[in-house]
C-alpha cells in the first residue's frame, strides 16, 4: 500500500483501497493490522533493553578501576582481596541494575500516561486510544486542538484548518476540505484533502481515513532522513554529575599517582604501595552516586503523579524547584469550574436565577418575586442560550451533570428555568454548522435552519467583544438599531455584574441572508448581530486554591492570574483568593497591546491580574518575566497556548480540559486542572532537589573523609588504615544504602516556607562544600586517631578492624543528621524515614555479625573486638554527627558567623 496518490483519489476510493468503511474498522481487524504492521510510532523510541541496562553497569570507569584493582590483588597473591573486590563489583552492578530497572519502569509508565492519544471510529463507535495503536484504515476523528495522529485522507470536514509548520515550515493555518481531488504533482503542503502526522488542527472538525502510520508517514520519512539523534533524556543535573564523576575519578587517580611517588621516595615497599593506591582510588569514588540521582528523580516523579501532576520531561523537575512565578488560568484552575447562572438581563430588566448545580430545580425572580408567567424578552434570551449551545445535561440517578463546556451547560440550566427546552430547539431548529468557542474570539456560534428554510445564527460570548459585532438591539418593543448609548449602558451593566465576581456572557442572534452553509466562516457569520441580553454566572473560587496561593506567598512565589474574562470579574476573584490586593487593577489585553515589550518588562512585576487576554499575550507575559530573571511556570489549554507553554520555563497543560496540542507542548500535565496541584508539584520539585543535594553531600563527605584518612597514612608513612574491601563495603553498604533512603526521604515540612532557589545556584554551594569538608575532616580525624592509637598496641590487622568499625558507625549515624542541612537532629522524626532506620539497623547488625561469623568476618577481614571496644567505637563514631549538628546550630543561631549557602 505504498501509494502516494491518495490526494488524487476520491475519499470513497481511498476507503475501499485501504479496506475500510465509514463506520471504521472492526476491533478485530484493527488488532490484526496493528500486529501485522506495528505501532504508529516514529522509529523505536530509544527504549533501553534489559541487557543494555545490565551492560551499562559495567561501562563506568570506576568499575574498570575496581577490576584492575582486583587483578593487581590477585597478581600480588592476595587472592581473597581480589575475589572480594569482584564480589563487590557484582553486588554494585546488581544494585545499580535493579534501581535503574525500577526507575526506568516507573518513567515508562509515566510516559504512557502522557503519550499522545487519538480519536478513532471502530465498529461504528468512537474511541480515544493511544495514537500508537492507530492503524491504516482507521477513521480518525479530529477537532480543534488535536494533533493529527497519522497521515489520512479527509472523508468529511467542516471549516477545517491545520497548522503544518512542523512539516512545511509554513506557520499560517492551512484550510482543508474533503471534496477536492488534486493532481498527482500537487506539493505536500498544498494537498487540501490530506492531513499529516506532526501537524495540528487549528479550527473545525473532520473525519479522515488513515493511509499511513509511523515511519511510513510523510513526517516519518523526514524523521528517517534526519536520522534523528534523539539524544539522551538526562537532566542537566545528571549531566553535570556525570562530568563531576569523571573529574573525581581522574583527580583520584592523580592523587594516587602522586602519593605513589611520595611513597616510593620514602622507600615504602611497592607492593604495599600498590595496595594502598587501589584503596585510595576506591575511597575517592562515590560508587552509589549515579543510581541515587536516578532513583531520587524517578521516585519523586512517581510521587508527583500520585498528586496528579504528570512530568513529561525529567529535566523540568529541577526547574520546578526553582520556579518563582506561576502564571495561571482562572476558570477551572483557580475556580471550581462548576458554573451556576445567577442573573439574566433582557429587555432592559434584571432577573435573578435561583437554584444550584446543573439540576432543573430553581426559578427566575424579579425583585425577589417569582415571575407570574413567561416574559418574551427572557424567552428570546433563553432561546439564544440554548440554540447557540454545544453542551448537554445528563441525569444519572437524579444527579445532573454537565457534558461539554461547563459554561455552556450552565446556560442550558438557566434557559430551562426560563422555560426553553433543548430538545424542542434541536427539533425545531436543526443544527447546520457550528463555530465553537475559542479564547481569541471569545464567543461561540451555532447556525441552525428554521422551518421556513432560512439560516439563523446564535452567538454567545464575552459582552465587550460581542457588542462590537452587533448593530441592532432586541427590545420589548422590537428590534432597533444599537446606539452608542445602548452600548455604553450594556457595558456598564456588564461591569456591575462583573464586579459581583460574576462571569458575564452576552447573547446575540442573526437571520442570515445565505441559504447554504457552504463556505461560511465564523467571521462572516458573527457580524451585524442583534444583541439580546446578558447572563451572569457564578464560578466560586476553589477553597484549596486560596490555601495554595498563601503557600506560594510563603514560598516566595508570585502568582499571576491570566484570564480571558472581564477585568472586574478577574479582579474580584483575584482579591478573594489573595492574589491581588484591594488596590490592584487588572491589565487588559488592549492595554498590553499598547505597551512595548520594554514597558511591559518594567511593569510586569507589579501586575497580578491580566484580563481579556489572548494566547499571544501569554507569550509576551512569559518573556517579560523571563527578562527580569524569573523562572516562569505558565498554564494553558488551547491550541494557541502552545507557544506560551513552550516558551515558559515550566509549561503546564491542563489534562482535563486541555487539548492534545497543549499537552504535548507541556513539561507538566495537571490531571485535575487544579492550581493547588501546580503548587504541590513545585513543592515536590523542591523536595526532590533537596533530597538529591543532601544525598550527594552525605556520600561525598564520606568519600572526603576516607580520602583524607588514607592520604594522612601515606604521608605519615603508616600502612594503609583500611583495605580496599573495607572501603568498598563502606561506600556501597554503609553509605550506599542510607543514601538511597536519603534520596527518597519525605519532603521537609519547611520547603514551602523558603524562598525559591536561584536558578543559577550551584548544587555545591558554599554551605554544601563547607559541611562536606568539615564533616569529612572530622570523620578522618576520628578514624585516624583510632588507627594511630591501636596500631602500636594491637598490630595492623586489629587496628584496621577498629578503624573500619568506627568509620562504619560514623557513617551510619551521620546519615540521620544528613536528612536536613538546617534542622536539628532531634527535630527530624524517625517515623518519616523508616527505611533509613531499617537500613542503619541492618548494617549495624551485619557489623556485629561479622564478629561472630567466620565467613563474613573473613570476607571483611575483621578481627574480633571486645564488647567494650565496640561500644567505645560506636560512641566515637558519633563525633562526626555531633560536629555536623554543631555546625547546623551555629548556622541557625549565628547565620553570619558560619558560611551560608
Ligand atoms: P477564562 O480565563 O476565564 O477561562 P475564557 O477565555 O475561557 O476565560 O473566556 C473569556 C470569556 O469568554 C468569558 O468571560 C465568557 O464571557 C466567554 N466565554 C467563555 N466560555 C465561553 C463559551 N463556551 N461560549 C461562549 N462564550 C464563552
Ligand atoms: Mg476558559
Amino acid at each position: 500500500m505504498a501509494a502516494d496518490d491518495w490526494h488524487r483519489q476520491s475519499a470513497e476510493a481511498v476507503l475501499t483501497q485501504v479496506g475500510s468503511a465509514p463506520s471504521g474498522l472492526t476491533g478485530a481487524d484493527a488488532a490484526a493490522r496493528l500486529a501485522a504492521n506495528g505501532p504508529n510510532r516514529l522509529s523505536v523510541v530509544n527504549a533501553t533493553s534489559t541487557l543494555q541496562m545490565l551492560g551499562r553497569q559495567f561501562t563506568s570507569m570506576l568499575v574498570w578501576v575496581l577490576i584492575a584493582a582486583a587483578i593487581v590483588s590477585v597478581v600480588l597473591g592476595q587472592l581473597g582481596d581480589g575475589l572480594a573486590i569482584v564480589a563487590v563489583v557484582i553486588l554494585n552492578a546488581t544494585i545499580g541494575f535493579f534501581q535503574e530497572y525500577r526507575a526506568e519502569r516507573a518513567l515508562a509508565a509515566l510516559k504512557g500516561m502522557t503519550a499522545p492519544r487519538g480519536t478513532v471510529r471502530r465498529d461504528g463507535r468512537v474511541f480515544s486510544i493511544p495514537a500508537a495503536d492507530i492503524v491504516v484504515g482507521d477513521i480518525a476523528s479530529l477537532t480543534a486542538g488535536d494533533l493529527v495522529p497519522a497521515d489520512a485522507r479527509l472523508v468529511s470536514a467542516a471549516t477545517l484548518s491545520c497548522n503544518q509548520s512542523a512539516l512545511t515550515g509554513e506557520s499560517d493555518a492551512v484550510p482543508k476540505a474533503s471534496e477536492a481531488t488534486e493532481p498527482l504533482e500537487t506539493p505536500l503542503a498544498e494537498r487540501r484533502n490530506m492531513v499529516f502526522l506532526g501537524t495540528s488542527v487549528v479550527r473545525g472538525t473532520a473525519e479522515a481515513v488513515v493511509v499511513a502510520t509511523g515511519m511510513a508517514t510523510e513526517f516519518g520519512r523526514i524523521a528517517g532522513l534526519m536520522a534523528t539523534t534523539t539524544g539522551s533524556d538526562d537532566t542537566p543535573l545528571q549531566r553535570r554529575l556525570d562530568a563531576f564523576g569523571r573529574v573525581l575519578v581522574w583527580s583520584a587517580l592523580g592523587i594516587v599517582a602522586l602519593l605513589f611517588g611520595v611513597g616510593l621516595l620514602r622507600g615504602t615497599a611497592p607492593l604495599e604501595l600498590l595496595l594502598t593506591s587501589v584503596g585510595l582510588a576506591v575511597a575517592a569514588v562515590p560508587e552509589g552516586l549515579p543510581a541515587v540521582v536516578t532513583v531520587a528523580l524517578s521516585m519523586g516523579v512517581m510521587r508527583m503523579a500520585r498528586r496528579r501532576a504528570l512530568v513529561r520531561r525529567l529535566a523540568s523537575v529541577e526547574t520546578l524547584g526553582a520556579t518563582n512565578v506561576i502564571c495561571t488560568d482562572k476558570t477551572g484552575t483557580l475556580t471550581v469550574g462548576a458554573m451556576t447562572v445567577r442573573v439574566m438581563q433582557a429587555g432592559g430588566r434584571r432577573y435573578d436565577v435561583t437554584g444550584e448545580g446543573y439540576g432543573p430545580a430553581g426559578d427566575l425572580r424579579r425583585d425577589g418575586q417569582t415571575l407570574p408567567g413567561p416574559v418574551d424578552a427572557l424567552v428570546d434570551l433563553a432561546t439564544v442560550l440554548v440554540a447557540g449551545n454545544h453542551a448537554r445535561l445528563v441525569e444519572n440517578d437524579g444527579v445532573w451533570s454537565a457534558h461539554g463546556d461547563p459554561t455552556e451547560a450552565a446556560l442550558l440550566v438557566a434557559a430551562g428555568k426560563a422555560g426553553v427546552e433543548q430538545q424542542r430547539i434541536d427539533r425545531e431548529l436543526p443544527t447546520q454548522a457550528d463555530f465553537p468557542f475559542d479564547s481569541d474570539r471569545k464567543r461561540s456560534t451555532v447556525v441552525r435552519r428554521a422551518s421556513d428554510g432560512t439560516l439563523r445564527a446564535f452567538t454567545n460570548g464575552a459582552p465587550g467583544p460581542l457588542l462590537q459585532q452587533c448593530t441592532q438591539l432586541a427590545t420589548a418593543e422590537g428590534i432597533r438599531p444599537l446606539t452608542a448609548e445602548d452600548r455604553a449602558r450594556i457595558l456598564a451593566e456588564t461591569s456591575v455584574l462583573a464586579s459581583e465576581a460574576l462571569r458575564v456572557l452576552g447573547s446575540a442572534r442573526r437571520d442570515l441572508v445565505a441559504t447554504t452553509i457552504e463556505g461560511l466562516s465564523a467571521d462572516a457569520v458573527e457580524r451585524d448581530l442583534v444583541f439580546v441580553g446578558l447572563t451572569g454566572m457564578r464560578d466560586p473560587a476553589r477553597a484549596e486554591a486560596k490555601v495554595a496561593v498563601a503557600t506560594c506567598r510563603a514560598a516566595g512565589i508570585r502568582v499571576v492570574m491570566i484570564t480571558g474574562d472581564h477585568p472586574e470579574t478577574a479582579s474580584a476573584i483575584a482579591r478573594d483568593l489573595g492574589i491581588a490586593g484591594p488596590k490592584d487593577t487588572a491589565v487588559t489585553g488592549v492595554a498590553l497591546d499598547a505597551m512595548t515589550d520594554a514597558a511591559l518588562q518594567e511593569r510586569v512585576a507589579a501586575v497580578a491580574v491580566y484580563a481579556r487576554v489572548t494566547a499571544e499575550h501569554k507569550l509576551r507575559i512569559v518573556r517579560a518575566w523571563q527578562a527580569t530573571g524569573a523562572v516562569v511556570a505558565m498554564t494553558g489549554d488551547g491550541v494557541n497556548d502552545a507557544p506560551a507553554i513552550k516558551g515558559a520555563d515550566i509549561g503546564i497543560a491542563m489534562g482535563g480540559s486541555g487539548t492534545e496540542v497543549a499537552r504535548q507542548a507541556a513539561d507538566l500535565v495537571i490531571t485535575d486542572d487544579n492550581f493547588a496541584t501546580i503548587v504541590a508539584a513545585v513543592e515536590e520539585g523542591r523536595g526532590i532537589y533537596d533530597n538529591i543535594r543532601k544525598t550527594l553531600q552525605y556520600l561525598l563527605a564520606g568519600n572526603t573523609g576516607e580520602l583524607m584518612l588514607m592520604t594522612a597514612a601515606v604521608v605519615v608513612g603508616l600502612p594503609a588504615p583500611l583495605l580496599p574491601i573495607h572501603l568498598l563495603w563502606i561506600n556501597l553498604v554503609t553509605d550506599g544504602l542510607p543514601a538511597l533512603c536519603l534520596a527518597t526521604d519525605a519532603i521537609d515540612g519547611d520547603v514551602m516556607t523558603r524562598p525559591p532557589r536561584p536558578q543559577d545556584e550551584h548544587l555545591a554551594n558554599p554551605r554544601f562544600l563547607s559541611t562536606m569538608g568539615v564533616t569529612g575532616f572530622i570523620t578522618a580525624v576520628v578514624a585516624f586517631a583510632v588507627y594511630a592509637t591501636a596500631l602500636p598496641s594491637v598490630g595492623t590487622a586489629a587496628a584496621r578492624s577498629s578503624t573500619f568499625a568506627v568509620l562504619v558507625c560514623a557513617e551510619l549515624l551521620r546519615s540521620f543528621g544528613a536528612r536536613s542541612p538546617t534542622r536539628a537532629l532531634w527535630r527530624l522524626s524517625v517515623w518519616t524515614n523508616l527505611p533509613l532506620v531499617a537500613v542503619v539497623a541492618g548494617s549495624l547488625a551485619l557489623q556485629v555479625w561479622s564478629q561472630h561469623s567466620a565467613w563474613l568476618g573473613g570476607f571483611l577481614r575483621v578481627t574480633p573486638l571486645s564488647l567494650q571496644g565496640g561500644a567505645i567505637l560506636l560512641m566515637l563514631g558519633a563525633i562526626p554527627l555531633m560536629a555536623m549538628e554543631f555546625l547546623k546550630s551555629l548556622r541557625r543561631h549565628h547565620p553570619r558567623l558560619a558560611v551560608t549557602g
